[in-house]
């Protein structure tokens, strides 16, 4: 999605701006003292048109010695990454040396950015503000973020600047990285992604909000949905974890294939497997994630136990891929995304009616469904329903005597004819 940053030294504003544009989606966590202090990203919204509010400037707080590198940091980042760059100065200091600094590195990037002019907060003050056309930036915004007087007009302007990408990602395959907190969500987000673009530092409390990220490298481009952050900081473990679950059930509603991390040193507990039954029920492809392999001893057999526990404990839905890592060691990260995007296209998988009868038809005839009552269960073929999941339906005489134990045969039998790992399927019997 289109990205707005906010950039500026300290006690500019920047986080009164930021939760001002952010204000609809503050109002969840605002119950959660502790939470909003430090996050970086936020969703907002202008006329329709929803964007990811980056303020890179909340980790430098209170830090003096690392502020100056951490703030060309930041500018830097917000060049990367952002549509449209915020550059917010304060009418009633006027230009510092630190504000002529970001903007004579402003004016090397070559992403739009605006002026931002705080706390003018009264007329007089307007004319205060005009000093700011010398940072040689062009236009400027007057605002005051506290009472938010000028955020419309500021607003305007930065919708003008947005790409039209929200059509190109919409189509995109999505995936959600989804698991308990610790399992090493961030991590691998970060292995991933790079650290340039994860805006946590060593400074304590870092967290984020969920976003979504675009991956387009090495021959893939997909979205990932970034549930992890938010922790740490609170005292409010209820709260937290409440929040997170929520979030996980958003995310998982929003992707294509939820990729579920668990501890190898905990295993499945009940919590993954809430979020494994939510994933099937919502028909979305699966991977499991068995992060922190580096920590288990291991002899030929270990994976071969790990997975038939796990089977054990998700089943009946047990083709499902699994891929053991060691996020920390760099093993088999890439293996995980190359597992979700086989699990996409298996989710994806439209199967001809030919192939489809070819297979089937001659199995069907084999092992029939059981008689009933002297009545015998007929069918005649069978069809792929056009869907966002892998679903079939089978014509038949009588569909009400065909019981479960036969739906889950046919349901083996199409996987096995066909690649259908991770992907959930759905199997209805109907009369002609
Ligand atoms: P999140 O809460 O799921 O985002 O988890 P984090 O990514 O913050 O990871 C939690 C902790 O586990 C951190 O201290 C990581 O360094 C550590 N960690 C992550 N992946 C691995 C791994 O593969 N092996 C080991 N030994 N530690 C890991």
């Amino acid at each position: 999605s289109n990205i707005v940053a906010i950039v500026g030294r300290p006690n500019v504003g920047k986080s009164t701006l930021y939760n001002r544009l952010t204000e609809t989606r503050k109002a969840i966590v605002d119950d959660f003292s502790g939470v909003t202090r430090d996050r970086h990203y936020g969703m907002a919204e202008w006329i329709n048109k929803p964007f990811t509010v980056i303020d890179t400037g909340g980790y430098v707080a209170n830090s003096e010695d690392v502020f100056e590198a951490a703030i060309r940091e930041q500018v830097v980042i917000a060049i990367e990454e952002a549509s449209v760059i915020l550059f917010m100065v304060d009418v009633t200091t006027g230009i510092t040396d630190l504000d002529d600094e970001i903007a004579a590195l402003l004016r090397r990037g070559n992403k739009p950015v605006l002026v931002v002019v705080n706390k003018v907060d009264n007329t007089m003050l307007q004319s205060d503000a005009t000093i700011f056309y010398s940072l040689g930036l062009g236009e400027i915004y007057n605002i005051s973020s506290m009472s938010g007087s000028g955020t419309g007009e500021l607003l305007d302007e930065v919708v003008k600047h947005f790409e039209d990408t929200e059509l190109e990602e919409n189509t995109l395959p999505k995936y959600a990285i989804v698991g308990r907190p610790n399992v090493g969500k961030s991590s691998i987000i970060n292995a991933l992604i790079g650290q340039q673009r994860n805006i946590v530092t060593p400074i304590a409390g870092t967290t984020r909000d969920s976003i979504h990220i675009r991956y387009n490298q090495y021959g893939h481009d997909f979205m990932l949905i970034d549930t992890a952050g938010l922790r740490k900081k609170t005292k409010v473990k209820e709260n937290i974890e409440f929040y997170s679950v929520m979030r996980t059930i958003k995310a998982l509603e929003e992707a294509d294939v939820v990729i579920l991390m668990i501890d190898a040193v905990e295993g499945l507990e009940s919590q993954d497997i809430n979020i494994f039954h939510l994933a099937e029920k919502n028909k979305k492809g699966i991977v499991i994630v068995v992060n922190k392999w580096d920590l288990i001893e291991k002899n030929s057999k270990t994976v071969k136990v790990f997975e038939d526990q796990i089977k054990q404990k998700i089943a009946p839905f047990t083709d499902v891929p699994i891929v053991f890592t060691s996020v920390t060691e760099k093993q088999r990260v890439l293996k995980v995304i190359e597992t979700a995007n086989k699990v996409y296209e298996n989710r994806s998988r439209k199967i001809s009616t030919s192939k489809l009868n070819d297979a089937m038809l001659p199995i069907i005839e084999s092992f029939p469904p059981p008689s009933i009552k002297g009545k015998y269960v007929k069918i005649k073929y069978a069809t792929q329903i056009n869907g966002t999941s892998p679903m079939f339906a089978f014509f038949c005489n009588l569909p009400q005597y065909v019981k479960e134990p036969y739906y889950r045969f046919i349901e083996n039998k199409l996987r096995e004819n066909f690649e259908f790992s991770g992907a959930p399927i759905q199997v209805w019997f109907r009369q002609k």
